[in-house]
């Protein structure tokens, strides 16, 4: 089976870097394609347990896929669930957090 700790690492910049470039204003075609993708997740993602999670916890918090801020912040909001879930600490999903993490780096 895969690493769970590196698959997760990599999925994680993966779709957190995507949603800090998602736009402001998305077409119908990026809601329809992010839709698309977060769906397949529970199907596809090669850690089966984590995939049952993220199923649930889809199913009572659907993706928000209207624009950059709500997108991030749903993720960020589902990746805190997964730590607190393994005893991590919690991240703070406010646009300022999730840019420095996954945008624009620190200031100065
Ligand atoms: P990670 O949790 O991988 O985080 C990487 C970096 O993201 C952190 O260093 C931090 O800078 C940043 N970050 C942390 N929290 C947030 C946040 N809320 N929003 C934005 N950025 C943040 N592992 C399991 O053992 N069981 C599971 O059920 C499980 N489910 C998973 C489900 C999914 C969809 C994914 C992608 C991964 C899952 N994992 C699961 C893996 C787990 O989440 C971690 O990736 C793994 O344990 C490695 O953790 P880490 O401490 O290196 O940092």
């Amino acid at each position: 089976p895969p690493d769970v700790e590196q698959l997760g690492r990599a999925t994680w910049t993966f779709l957190h870097t995507t949603a800090a470039y998602y736009p402001e204003k998305p077409t119908m075609q990026h809601r329809v394609n992010m839709l698309s993708l977060l769906r397949a997740l529970p199907v596809l993602y090669p850690c089966s347990n984590c995939a049952q999670h993220l199923g649930e916890n889809m199913k009572t918090h659907p993706p928000d896929v209207s624009g950059r801020a709500a997108l991030s912040k749903w993720l960020c909001e589902q990746h805190n669930e997964v730590n607190e879930r393994l005893g991590k600490d919690k991240f703070e999903c406010t646009v300022e957090k999730l840019d420095e993490r996954w945008k624009d780096g620190p200031s100065d």
